[in-house]
């Protein structure tokens, strides 16, 4: 697993989900946080390209094949940041998207063995090669270890490589230490956590 501190997951400080299942969580880490100075990387073109480009970079290392070229404009950010919304919903369970989402990709044979790469370009691309990722990892087992942190003022994307898949904050120390001692005072209190 690569471990980019340039990427939106890295400057959490957290590895990247396996294989190409990185891209997903890339793409949720690149929201901002109300609570702390962590900037939206999708509000931006500027940050949104350098985002794409290092995400796609960590796609190829992690997945061996070469990234496809993906440029974004500022047309695509609305797009994206919707994609970003479907991808949390999936996660958290917390919406049904009955929307079937079609995708452009080309799948070849070479160097013996399958390669796919999404057609187009901008967040037309970019939702092809999320969704193909997705549908993979939900295949191989690996989507349901992908998790946003359940502290609601993070919602960080980390990959739980826990035993038992029973992970729930991104950091134990900052998040769920914190989480854990409101809901200890809640108690003390006499009434429900929040
Ligand atoms: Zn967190």
């Amino acid at each position: 697993m690569s471990d980019d501190t340039s990427g939106s997951t890295g400057r959490f400080g957290l590895p990247q989900a396996p294989g190409g299942l990185c891209l997903l969580q890339d793409l949720l880490n690149t929201a901002g946080m109300a609570v702390a100075p962590v900037p939206d990387l999708l509000d931006d073109e500027t940050t949104a390209r350098s985002w794409i480009d290092a995400s796609l970079r960590t796609w190829g290392e992690q997945t061996g094949q070469t990234p496809p070229r993906i440029a974004v404009s500022s047309r695509d950010l609305p797009a994206l940041r919707a994609l970003r919304g479907h991808v949390r919903d999936w996660l958290t369970g917390e919406a049904e998207d009955r929307t079937p989402h079609p995708l452009t990709a080309g799948i070849s044979f070479r160097h013996g063995r399958l390669a796919y790469e999404p057609q187009g370009n901008g967040a037309v691309a970019v939702a092809s090669l999320v969704h193909l990722e997705a549908l993979l990892a939900s295949h191989t087992g690996t989507f349901t270890r992908l998790k946003t942190c359940m502290n609601p003022a993070c919602g960080v994307a980390f990959y739980d490589m826990s035993r038992n898949s029973t992970r729930v904050w991104h950091d134990m120390k900052t998040c769920g230490n914190v989480m854990n001692l409101r809901a200890s005072r809640a108690r003390r209190r006499g009434t429900a956590a929040p």
